[in-house]
């Protein structure tokens, strides 16, 4: 498949420091794609099992007999990913290399601003809370914290 770029504006509204990248997904690429986003440095996701119903309108995929449902809604995964502004792009190119196919049902991402995080353990909110230790960050400028 050639390489599709997200066409990416960096002007979301509304305004925030930290983003949710919500991508629902065919659930046999989310091996593919979590290991991905590990060597990326995007050490913290959220992944839920999800049905639902899009332009596929519950046709069963090729790929997956098994996921034939009775009803018209097929097996999704849902992963949530929170990054900060900077690396939002990055994160949605890289899912779109791993997944797609160029069939109907490869999925949809949305963006969601995040207003702020919130570390239970220590407290810690904003950049501190986001950051992890070894993510991407890290891996980008060695140097800092
Ligand atoms: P700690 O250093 O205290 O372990 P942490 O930032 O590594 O904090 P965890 O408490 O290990 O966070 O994370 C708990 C769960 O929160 C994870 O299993 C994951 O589901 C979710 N999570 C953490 N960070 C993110 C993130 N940036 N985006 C999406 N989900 C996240
Ligand atoms: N932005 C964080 C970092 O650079 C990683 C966030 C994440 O793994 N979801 O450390």
């Amino acid at each position: 498949l050639p390489i599709i770029r997200a066409q990416g504006s960096p002007d979301y509204f509304p305004d925030a420091n930290f983003y949710k990248v919500e991508a629902i997904l065919r659930p046999w690429r989310i091996p593919q794609v979590s290991s991905a986003l590990l060597k990326m440095g995007i050490r913290g996701v959220t992944v839920s099992d999800v049905r639902g119903f899009g332009a596929q309108g519950g046709l069963t995929e090729r790929q997956a007999g098994s996921e034939f449902s009775e009803d018209k809604f097929l097996a999704k995964v849902k992963l949530e990913i929170v990054v900060s502004k900077e690396q939002v792009e990055a994160v949605i190119d890289k899912i779109i290399e791993v997944t797609r196919t160029g069939e109907i049902g490869d999925g949809k991402i949305f963006l969601v601003p995040v207003s702020d995080v919130i570390r239970v353990r220590t407290g810690e909110r904003g950049e501190r809370a986001e950051r992890m230790a070894g993510g991407r960050a890290d891996m980008s400028s060695p140097v800092q914290n």
